[in-house]
Parts: structure tokens; C-alpha cells; sequence
């Protein structure tokens, strides 16, 4: 099972790893994906390893709030204030999750379906 050793996100937070950076700070880190679905599409991140959403505490909703509207904030920046995104975490097997650090996607820049397959 991925852990902090062995984590992308966690490399890539620490630098390890290099990526398209948009912001960082000293609690989260948004950056272009890899893949890029759409357009726009970006990740955010905390530096912190959580796994997924599932993780999360009540502890954790001031920073799971921070990471909405800096997703929310760069998808403005990057053009999608008039037409919208899609703001997406998969979650373990069924949601899709293939990397084991929470992540918010942002897409953006074309017109996507709805519902996902
Ligand atoms: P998931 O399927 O877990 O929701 O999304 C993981 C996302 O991370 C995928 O969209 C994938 O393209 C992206 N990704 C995986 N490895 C890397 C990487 O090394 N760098 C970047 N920038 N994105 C990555
Ligand atoms: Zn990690």
C-alpha cells in the first residue's frame, strides 16, 4: 500500500518529483495533471498524506475548505468563471482513484458529460 515513501503526490509536494506548479503554500499545492482531460484540468493537493476523502475528520474541514476554493480560485484564473468546471475527488476503487493522496480535479475548457462512465 502507497504511503509517504512511496507517494507521488508526496514527491511531488516535496519537490522530489518535478510538476507544473501553480500555487503552493505551506499547506497545499496545485498543479497541472499529467494527463490532461480537458483543457483546463489541475489537481490540488495537501501537503499533508491523506489518503482520500474517506480519511477525513472533522479536523480536516477548515483545510478540505481551503482546498475548494483554491481549486475554485484558479479555475476563475485560468479562464472558467463564465463557463464553469467540474470540480471532481474520486475515491478508492469504485470512484476511480489511482492515486492514493487526496486530490480535488478541476476540469475545464470544454463541455463535459454527464454522468460520468
Ligand atoms: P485519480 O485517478 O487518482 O483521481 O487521479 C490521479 C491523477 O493524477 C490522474 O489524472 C493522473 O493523470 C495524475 N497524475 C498521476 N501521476 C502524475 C504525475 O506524476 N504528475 C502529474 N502532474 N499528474 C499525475
Ligand atoms: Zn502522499
Amino acid at each position: 500500500m502507497a504511503g509517504m515513501d512511496d507517494c507521488i503526490f508526496c514527491k511531488i509536494a516535496a519537490g522530489v518529483i518535478p510538476a507544473k506548479k501553480i500555487f503552493e503554500d505551506d499547506e497545499m499545492l496545485a498543479f497541472h495533471d499529467i494527463d490532461p482531460q480537458a483543457p483546463v484540468h489541475f489537481l490540488v493537493i495537501p501537503k499533508r498524506h491523506i489518503k482520500n476523502i474517506m480519511e477525513c475528520e472533522k479536523e480536516d474541514g477548515a483545510l478540505l475548505g481551503k482546498l475548494m476554493l483554491k481549486a475554485q480560485e484558479i479555475a476563475r484564473k485560468l479562464g472558467c468563471d463564465e463557463t464553469g468546471a467540474r470540480f471532481v475527488i474520486n475515491c478508492k476503487s469504485d470512484g476511480g482513484q489511482t492515486v492514493d493522496h487526496l486530490h480535488i480535479h478541476t476540469l475545464g475548457g470544454r463541455k463535459l458529460e454527464w454522468p460520468p462512465g
